[in-house]
This record gives C-alpha cells, sequence and structure tokens, in this order.
C-alpha cells in the first residue's frame, strides 16, 4: 500500500512553496480544499498566509471542524506564519476587529505582524531544539509568540525569543521553514 500523503491547505497563501519543499524531499502532498480531501492524508500543513482571509475562507469550506478533529485523531499538524496564528488560542486583538478565529490548537496568544510591517521582513538564525547548527528563519509579517501555555514545548528560538512551538503533535513556527528547511517539521 502506498503511503497517504501529506495534506497542504490550499485555500490561500504560500501552499506552492510548501507544495515544492515536499517535493524536495520525495514526500507526496494532496492540496486540501474540502473535508473529503483531508480525510486522505496522514498529515496537514497550514501555510503562511492572511490569517484573516485563511479563518473566512475555511469557515466557507467547512474544513474548521475536519481539522479539530483530525488534531484529535493525533494527526500531525505543522503551522507557519499564518498558519501558527491559525493553530493558535489566542490572538491578542479584538476579535471583532481583526476577523481571525483561531483554531485552538495550541495554548500560546499571538500578536499578528508582531515584528512589523512588510518593509520589516528578515530572515536570520534560528536555534532549533535538537540540533547543533541555526538555520535560517524568513520571518515575513511575522506573528510574535507572546505566551507559552505550561504543556507547550519551545522548539526554536531566535535572539532567545520563542518562534516555534509543540503541542503534542501539533507545531506552529512563527517564520517559513518552506524557504529552507521544508516538512521534516511535521513528524
Ligand atoms: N501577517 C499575516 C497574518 O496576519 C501572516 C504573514 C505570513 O503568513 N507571512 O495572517
Amino acid at each position: 500500500m502506498t503511503e497517504q500523503p501529506v495534506g497542504i491547505l490550499a485555500l490561500q497563501g504560500d501552499f506552492a512553496l510548501h507544495a515544492a519543499a515536499l517535493d524536495r524531499q520525495g514526500v507526496a502532498y494532496l492540496y486540501v480544499r474540502r473535508p473529503e480531501e483531508l480525510t486522505a492524508c496522514r498529515g496537514l500543513v497550514i501555510p503562511g498566509g492572511e490569517s484573516t482571509t485563511m479563518t473566512r475562507l475555511m469557515d466557507i469550506v467547512g474544513l474548521r471542524q475536519p481539522i479539530l478533529d483530525f488534531a484529535a485523531a493525533g494527526k500531525p499538524i505543522l503551522g507557519t506564519c499564518a498558519g501558527l496564528i491559525m493553530l493558535a488560542a489566542r490572538v491578542d486583538e479584538d476579535e471583532r476587529r481583526h476577523g481571525v478565529k483561531p483554531l485552538g490548537l495550541l495554548d500560546v496568544l499571538v500578536r499578528r505582524n508582531g515584528y512589523g510591517r512588510q518593509v520589516d521582513s528578515f530572515v536570520d538564525e534560528v536555534v532549533v531544539a535538537g540540533r547543533a547548527d541555526p538555520v535560517p528563519g524568513v520571518f515575513i509579517r511575522a506573528p510574535r509568540i507572546l505566551e507559552v501555555g505550561a504543556g507547550v514545548e519551545v522548539v526554536a528560538t531566535w535572539r532567545g525569543e520563542t518562534v516555534g512551538v509543540r503541542s503534542g503533535k501539533v507545531t506552529g513556527l512563527a517564520f517559513h521553514p518552506e524557504a529552507g528547511e521544508g516538512e521534516s517539521w511535521l513528524s
């Protein structure tokens, strides 16, 4: 039997970069735009993009509950940048104003665009738990992790600040590994 593909939520954002990263690693992927597609996957990537739009589209296509069920079934989920925002428990803005409704799968508080605007985007070394050498982290209007809940593990830091977290099989990164390291983060 061939292995199930890794799903990439392809409603909006940089899903094609994730696809290219998985391709480079020889990992089969499937774009997920509806619940039936998610059922066929062994893991899910929620890409970077715009969390306000992603919230709207996720609810329009009816993927919110299936993603929560997917996580509850113990399947791995990786969220990068806007994907981290979608996985978070809390966003530190008035929800009625920003319109982001996160999934609440990672007990963290995040601030959207917490490192500044597009012009403040940067690439810098990120220290990853269990790795001797730092990896390049691409931060594009990245969310800032302001609070980390007790059961949440820190898996990546930038200048001592938490930029990657994991809780069980759910991982959220403020930066874009698909520009370099890819989905080894899913396992
Ligand atoms: N600032 C975006 C948001 O709020 C995230 C940016 C990104 O994913 N590169 O959703």
